[in-house]
């Protein structure tokens, strides 16, 4: 190692959710054992999407292993936007369900929001409700996002100090980029949201101490965009060429990150992850400590 190289720690996301979701498990069982009902998640999911189908199976998996239920509930890709909202205002009217996730994307003409706005804020696990994103830019209580919330314990676990330091997060979706943003700034770091319009991208990501990566556009942030020692978490997702790739380039980025996390195994457990979080809590809200 020479100059600016240093040891990069590679996120186990794996290694970590495991540990959550035991945590989870057990506190899910000392609720069983003092007489509630086990938390329970309705999925709803319209039309078969491929990559619907597989994350679905992945957070039933989850759910079962944590001693949550979890029901779902199947409409074909037909089904008309009225369908979809009176299923979603079925499921928040049922005293049985604490959290419904709509998985996304809906299938063309639906309209996501409104869908989503037909739900009980309570239940919005998957922290998208507008009342929700409201709570959070008021800094008031609610349920977030999981892929933030995600990468705010990759953060919190590995040590990285938030306090005035100057957070770039590239991409602004509703998901992902805006409320990691906001969470960021809870934790008083200095935050740049970067988009698509942002000039000289390269420049505002090597004024990074820590560096979120939330574009959707494979390999987009280079190594030498990396200041030396910025603890970076990419969370893309995209394939190229049959592989899975995100938006660091991760070898240029060995060597170079304090902390990194992979593509594949970093960041996408934990969102699951916090999806358990997010419904153990609606649950306790629900029936009481
Ligand atoms: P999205 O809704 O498509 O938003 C992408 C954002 O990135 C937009 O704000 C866009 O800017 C910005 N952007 C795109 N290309 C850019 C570029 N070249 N330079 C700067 N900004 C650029 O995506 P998303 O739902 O937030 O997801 C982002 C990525 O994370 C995807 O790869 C997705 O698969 C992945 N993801 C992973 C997990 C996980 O658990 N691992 C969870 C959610 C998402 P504009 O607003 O200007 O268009």
């Amino acid at each position: 190692m020479s100059g600016n190289e240093r040891a990069t720690v590679v996120v186990d996301g794996m290694a970590l959710a495991k540990e959550l979701r035991e945590q989870l498990r057990q506190e899910v069982a000392a609720r069983v054992a003092r007489g509630h009902r086990p938390p329970c998640l309705a999925v709803v999911l319209v039309g078969d999407n491929p990559a619907s189908l597989s994350y679905i199976k992945g957070k039933r998996r989850a759910c079962e292993r944590a001693g949550m239920r979890s029901v779902e509930h199947d409409l074909p890709a037909t089904a008309s936007q009225a369908e979809v909202e009176a299923l979603v205002a079925q499921l928040s009217a049922d005293a049985a369900v604490d959290g419904i996730l709509v998985q996304l994307p809906l299938p063309k003409p639906l309209d996501a929001a409104s869908v989503i706005e037909a739900m009980d804020p309570a239940k919005d696990v998957d922290g998208l409700h507008p009342q929700n994103a409201g709570r959070l830019l008021a800094g008031l209580p609610g349920l977030r996002p999981c892929t933030p919330l995600g990468i705010l314990e990759v953060l919190g676990r590995h040590g990285v100090s938030l306090e005035g330091v100057h957070a770039v997060v590239v991409g602004r979706s509703n998901l992902v980029g805006k409320p990691v943003a906001l969470l960021l700034l809870e934790r008083n770091a200095t935050v740049t949201l970067c988009h698509s319009r942002t000039r000289d991208l390269a420049a505002v990501c090597r004024e990074a101490d820590v560096l979120v990566a939330a574009a959707g556009s494979p390999l987009l942030v280079k190594g030498d965009w990396i200041k030396p020692g910025a603890a970076v978490v990419d969370v893309g997702v995209n394939v190229v060429e049959g592989q899975q790739v995100g938006d660091v380039d991760f070898d240029g980025a060995l060597g170079r990150a304090s902390i990194l996390t992979p593509s594949r195994g970093g960041v996408g457990p934990l969102t699951i992850t916090m999806l358990l979080h997010n419904t153990l809590m609606a649950h306790r809200r629900r029936t009481g400590a």
